[in-house]
C-alpha cells in the first residue's frame, strides 16, 4: 500500500526551500574506516533551529490555509523550536507544550523566539494532551511532531538531498522516535532507489516504534531519561502515517544502550568535531557497537540535532561520571 509518494515530498521541498533545506552531506573519514565504505553524515544540526525538524515544521505552518488563528504543539523540544520559528515566519501565533523531561537548553532555545511556552506533567503523553486542549479551546491547529503528511512531506526531503547527492547509497541510518523522520526519509529514498537499505535506530529506554512494529500494532511503553532524549515520548495510540509507513518500508530498527551512545559522542567530538546530541549519533553508535548488517557500499547517516545542555555534553566528552533524571552513566576518558 501507498501511505505518501515522492510527489508529497516535492511539494515539500518547495514550501521549505531557502529556509530549511540544503544542509551539508560530509564524510566522517574515521567512521568510513569502521563500515568499510564512505560514512556520510547529513548536517541537520547545521539548521538555524539546531534540528531537521525545521523541515517538517515549516512544511506544515506554510500548507496551513490564510484564516488559521495560530499553530500549538507538544514537543521534547526541537519540534516546539521549529514549530516555533516556523510560525513566527508566518507572523502566526504558536503556543509549545513540553514536559519536565524536556532539557533546560531547548526550553530556553524556544522561548527565546518569543513565543508562548507551556510546561505541562512529566510525560510527552501529558503535554500533547494540552496541545490538544488548546486546539480546542483556542481555535489553534495542532502540528503533530511526527504524525502529519506535510511534517513527514518535509523531514523526507532529507532522503531527497541524500540521495540526489549520492545515488550510489547503500544503506541509510535514520534516528528513531515517532518516526516521522524515518517514514519520510524511507518514502523518498525507496522511491528514488529501492534497494537502499533504510534501518531506524533508537535507544534501548523506551523504544515505542520499535516495541509497536514487534507488536504489529502501536503501544505504548514507559518513559524514561535518556541521553537520546529527543527521542523519548510515544508514537500514539491512534497513530495513523508514521506507524504503518515505518512498519512497511523500514528494513530494521536497532536498538543502542545509553553507555554506546555516551561513546559515540564522544566519538563525533574527537573524531569528527562535531558537537551532536545523543538522538542524533544513534547511527554511529550502532555501527561502532557492531549492530548492523556489513554495509555494501556508502553509508549515510543523519545528524538530526545539536540542542543539549553544555555541562552535561562536557561531562561526557571528559569522561565523567553523570546524572540525568533517575538515569546514571558511568564516565570513561575517550581512547581509554
Ligand atoms: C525528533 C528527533 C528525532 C526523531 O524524529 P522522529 O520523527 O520523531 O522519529 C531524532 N533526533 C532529533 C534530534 C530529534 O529532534
Amino acid at each position: 500500500m501507498m501511505h505518501m509518494t515522492l510527489a508529497d515530498i516535492l511539494s515539500a521541498r518547495h514550501r521549505i526551500r531557502g529556509v530549511a533545506d540544503n544542509t551539508p552531506f560530509i564524510p566522517s573519514p574515521f567512521m568510513s574506516a569502521v563500515a568499510g565504505h564512505d560514512f556520510l553524515m547529513k548536517m541537520e544540526s547545521m539548521q538555524p533551529v539546531g534540528a531537521f525538524k525545521l523541515r517538517g515544521a515549516m512544511s506544515a505552518v506554510m500548507a496551513l490555509p490564510d484564516d488559521v488563528r495560530g499553530v500549538t504543539c507538544c514537543s521534547t523540544g526541537n519540534h516546539g523550536r521549529g514549530v516555533a520559528f516556523a510560525a513566527n515566519r508566518r507572523g502566526i501565533k504558536a503556543v509549545i507544550c513540553m514536559s519536565e523531561l524536556v532539557p533546560q537548553a531547548k526550553v530556553d532555545g524556544i522561548r527565546e523566539l518569543g513565543v508562548d511556552v507551556r510546561i505541562i506533567g512529566t510525560t510527552q503523553d501529558q503535554a500533547m494532551h494540552e496541545s490538544q486542549r488548546l486546539c480546542a479551546a483556542e481555535g489553534l491547529v495542532e502540528i503533530s511532531p511526527f504524525d502529519d503528511p506535510q511534517v513527514i512531506g518535509g523531514q523526507g526531503t532529507i532522503g531527497l538531498e541524500m540521495l540526489e547527492a549520492r545515488p550510489d547509497l547503500d544503506m541509510i541510518l535514520v534516528p528513531l522516535s515517532g518516526g516521522g523522520l524515518a517514514a519520510g526519509v524511507a518514502t523518498a529514498a525507496k522511491a528514488i532507489n529501492p534497494d537502499v537499505q533504510v534501518i531506524g535506530i533508537t535507544m534501548e529506554r523506551g523504544a515505542a516504534m520499535y516495541e509497536s512494529i514487534r507488536a504489529g500494532k502501536p503501544v505504548e511503553v514507559s518513559e524514561y531519561s535518556s541521553l537520546a532524549d529527543s527521542l523519548g515520548g510515544g508514537i500514539g495510540l491512534q497513530n495513523r502515517l508514521s506507524f504503518p509507513i515505518c512498519r512497511d518500508l523500514l528494513d530494521d530498527t536497532v536498538l543502542v544502550t545509553e553507555d554506546e551512545i555516551r561513546h559515540a559522542m564522544q566519538v563525533m567530538f574527537y573524531e569528527d568535531r562535531i558537537v551532536a546530541e545523543g538522538a542524533s549519533v544513534v547511527g554511529q553508535a550502532a555501527m561502532l557497537a557492531g549492530k548492523l548488517p556489513q554495509p555494501k557500499g556508502p553509508v549515510g547517516t543523519i545528524v538530526t540535532g545539536r540542542n543539549l545542555d553544555m555541562p552535561t555534553f562536557a561531562k561526557i566528552v571528559t569522561g565523567q561520571d553523570l546524572r540525568i533524571g533517575d538515569l546514571k552513566i558511568k564516565g570513561t576518558p575517550y581512547g581509554a
